[in-house]
């Protein structure tokens, strides 16, 4: 039987690639809904191509430009769009492949309307990570990993109570190499060139500072109920390990394989069956030759040591890095800031934060509603001096 979908996010890095997943699947996926932001025109071609029955978009305007043309489709916009397409009946799994906060409200409607969900959102889990994954489990939901770290912790984990410690690999990011001199005059193009993935914006400048891996950490954690303590981060620059579960008998297993988002991106969809898709050479490990190992520079790359204090300090301590971070690094793609600006703004809003513990889901959007105001206000004054 074919798996009906909804991709939120579907002219973004992840989202297109998976309509290439689903392309090569034809036989197995039924395209039921698709949103977009901004990207009208690739958004009109996905809609002419797939004709989904449900479409969302950003705003109400573009909604309006596509009901003119697509007088068939049920048009949705803004945030509750998005929830719509998430509560649709007919839909088995959901794709959420939206950057930033905007994944989180969908994904919660979603489950608890019993569908499963192949999660590339990172900061849904780090926003509520608690939540989240408490409601998955009393939905009897399964959240599927799309982000290739954990996409490859899960493939490898069989039996948790084994398990000695999860190791997530990083890149390094365009920065591995640099002085903090070479970082501190480091422009956009610089920070959104990463020698590994072609990514969002958003993400690839938060892998430039490290963050990501930090918030790949907090990730990590829910997803697996692993204590931080048992989460090692290794760089490793050619991104051919994806990530690894060692063993308490010291075996250690990793999944390897060409840098590529699709054999993610498709394992979640197809869960639990593989099959072929878009990647079909063999990895050829006399070419790769070569797997290097380093420990992460944290002088360097002190956002992963604040994501990592953050996920310790629990409660809305998450919710505050993700948001001061979110909010720096629109600023930096903006040009309003220097690239160690991101991680000066968002420690200092961090540092002057007092976390709530056990929080609402209702304390969350709330406090990361406050600490964006709080955010923007510092970036300004900023500017100002
Ligand atoms: P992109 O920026 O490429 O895509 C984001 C998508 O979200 C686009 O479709 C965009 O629409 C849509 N979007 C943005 N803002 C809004 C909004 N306000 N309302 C509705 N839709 C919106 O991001 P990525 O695909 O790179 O990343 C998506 C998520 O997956 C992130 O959370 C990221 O951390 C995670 N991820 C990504 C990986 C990757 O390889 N790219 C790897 C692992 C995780 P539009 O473009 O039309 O404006
Ligand atoms: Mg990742």
């Amino acid at each position: 039987m074919k798996k009906n979908i909804a991709i939120l996010g579907s002219t973004g890095s992840i989202g297109t690639q998976a309509l290439q997943v689903i392309d090569k699947l034809s036989d197995k996926f039924n395209v039921v809904g698709l949103s977009a932001g901004n990207n009208i025109s690739l958004l009109t071609e996905q809609i002419k191509k797939y004709s989904p029955k449900w479409v969302c978009t950003a705003s109400k305007d573009f909604a309006m430009v596509l009901k003119k043309t697509f007088n068939n489709i049920n048009i949705v916009y803004g945030d509750e769009g998005l929830n719509e397409i998430a509560a649709l009946k007919e839909i088995n799994l959901l794709l959420v492949a939206v950057s930033g906060k905007i994944g989180l409200k969908p994904t919660i409607t979603a489950i608890k309307n019993k569908k499963d969900i192949a999660l590339a959102n990172k900061e849904t889990l780090v926003m509520a990570g608690d939540i989240v994954m408490k409601l998955a489990k009393e939905n009897n939901v399964k959240i599927l990993p799309v982000d290739s770290e954990h996409s490859a912790i899960f493939q490898c984990l069989s039996n948790r109570s084994e398990v000695n410690r999860l190791i997530i690999t990083s890149s390094g990011g365009p920065f591995r190499n640099s002085t903090i001199e070479e970082m501190e005059k480091a422009d956009l193009s610089e920070a959104l060139a990463h020698p590994r993935w072609k990514m969002g914006r958003k993400i690839t400048v938060d892998s430039a500072t490290l963050m990501n891996k930090g918030l790949e950490v907090i990730e990590a954690h829910h997803l697996f109920d692993i204590s931080y303590d048992d989460i090692k981060v290794v760089v490793h620059p050619q991104s051919y390990i994806h990530s690894a579960v060692e063993y308490v008998d010291g075996s250690i297993i990793a999944q390897i394989g060409i840098p590529s988002m699709h054999i993610p991106i498709q394992y979640a969809l197809t869960y639990p069956e593989r099959t072929r898709g878009v990647e079909t050479e063999s990895f050829d490990f006399i070419k790769a030759a070569k797997f290097e190992f380093y420990e992460p520079d944290l002088i360097k790359f002190p956002s992963l040591a604040l994501a990592i204090k953050a996920g310790k300090t629990k409660g809305t301590a998450t919710v505050c890095l993700n948001a001061a971070n979110e909010e720096a690094v629109f600023a930096f793609l903006e040009k309003k800031i220097n690239f160690l600006d991101i991680y000066k703004i968002t420690k200092s809003v961090y540092d002057n934060y007092k976390p709530i513990q056990n929080p609402s889901l209702e304390q969350i959007l709330s406090e990361d509603e406050l600490i964006r105001k709080i955010t923007q206000e510092k970036i300004n004054n900023m500017r100002q001096r």
